[in-house]
């Protein structure tokens, strides 16, 4: 295989080459196995190869095949060849007064999204983004006006983690506490609009010899795309959240535009037969306190109602407001008065406390800058990266 190995600092010199390298990121074992092979690698070689990839990208974190140890010195010197197992840029990190941080990560074809690490004593919460915007357009919800929309990859999804534990510096997977404990699917996009690519990273974040991370750690939030809720719980069985917002059709119409398509009812529906849920395991209901839209008394006693026969729990979200919008936050005694409502009715109903609205990365408040440039700028970025 000898001629197979080039120099490295070589490879890096020839930007053809950076051009065709495959990314690993978003590949579970047997499709690194593939590739591979496909790079010219005989079966069972690249069956054993890939485990070892897997370990020191999802385990150890590595990013440079220089730094895989137990992988022979002739592979690694060839892999670099082939592959890569770059991070995204982090073109900005911010951190909020309460310790909240919030990445805005760009991809290869200069779109960016964000990610919030959400910490607390000795755990934390990553907000992981599904898409670049979002296409369903809440009215209250500022990733909601974002023009460009655009699937994220498995791999685009998994970074946005990796990228959090470079930062945090949280590699090997440890196996007791973790800075990062959780993974709420909570950013940009609707990851129910994305299923596949979610799935695939997902799966990948709780595989055993990886990241490791058990699905009663991960949630994943959903505006309610009902057709693909069954799935999520039969193939995932992680945690679900529905962003419910309002007890009538005519207002959360307003609110969550996807109710036309699927009611209250036919969501309630689904979350009563969602796989896997029980009094141990509930559902949580996000509901976001807006000033006189969905904050009265006989709102809350319609949503104890509504809940009837649904093992969930509550969670009220004063609104986090943005530039431009037309809601306002309801008053602490209204939120009090609706919480103790469904908290006397026997639901946990907390107010949560916002985290980083100073950084603008509370619930609701993300928003890129993504925007497609003309096509003149896309070819002088990609002639830039290849020289880079
Ligand atoms: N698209 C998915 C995942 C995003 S989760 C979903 O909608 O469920 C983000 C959560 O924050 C959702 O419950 C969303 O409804 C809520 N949210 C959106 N805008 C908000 C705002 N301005 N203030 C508070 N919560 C908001
Ligand atoms: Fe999209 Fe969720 Fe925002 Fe609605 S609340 S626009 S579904 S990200």
């Amino acid at each position: 295989m000898d001629h197979l190995i080039p120099d490295v600092d070589a490879v890096d010199r020839q930007p053809e080459l950076l051009a065709i390298r495959k990314s690993l990121i978003g590949l579970d074992r047997s499709e690194m196995a593939a590739a591979l092979i496909e790079a010219g690698i005989d079966e069972k070689a690249a069956r054993m190869r890939a485990r070892q990839l897997f370990h020191w990208l999802y385990y150890r974190g590595a990013s440079k095949f220089e730094d895989m140890t137990s992988i022979s010195k002739e592979m690694r010197g060839w892999l670099p060849e082939k592959f890569t197992a770059e991070r995204p840029e982090i073109t900005s990190l911010q951190e909020s007064t309460d310790g909240t941080r919030k990445w805005l990560v760009k991809f290869q074809d200069g779109q960016e999204v964000e990610s919030v690490h959400i910490p607390e004593e000795d755990r934390g919460a990553l907000c992981v983004s599904s898409q670049v915007g979002c296409t369903l357009t809440c009215s209250f919800c500022h990733t909601g006006t974002m023009k460009l929309v655009r699937n994220l990859t498995a791999g685009e999804i998994i970074s946005q983690m990796l990228v959090a534990r470079d930062t945090i510096n949280e590699w090997p997977s440890p196996k007791g506490d973790r800075m990062i404990s959780n993974i709420v699917m909570m950013g940009m996009g609707e990851p129910l609009l994305n299923y596949d690519n979610v799935a695939k990273a997902l799966k990948i974040i709780m595989d055993g010899e990886g990241i490791s991370l058990s699905k009663r750690r991960i949630t994943l939030s959903t505006s309610g795309v009902v057709p693909k809720i069954r799935q999520c719980g039969e193939e995932l069985g992680v945690n679900l959240a529905i962003s419910l917002h309002a007890v009538t059709n005519e207002i959360r119409d307003i609110l969550v535009p996807i109710n036309k398509r699927y009611p209250i009812k036919e969501l309630l529906q689904a979350c009563k037969e969602y796989p896997g849920s029980n009094n141990a395991r509930r559902i949580t209901f996000e509901y976001v306190m807006l000033d006189g839209i969905n904050d009265s008394p006989s709102d809350a006693r319609e949503l104890v109602r509504l809940l009837k026969d649904i093992p969930a729990k509550v969670n009220l979200i004063p609104f986090n407001p943005w530039p431009g919008t037309q809601y306002q936050c309801s008053s602490n005694n209204a939120m009090h008065r609706f919480a103790k409502i469904v908290n006397d009715a026997g639901y946990s109903s907390p107010i949560r406390v916002p985290r980083g609205r100073d950084i603008m990365a509370a619930c609701g408040q993300l928003k890129s800058a993504s925007k497609k440039a003309p096509a003149s700028a896309r070819r002088k970025e990609a002639g830039a990266e290849a020289s880079l």
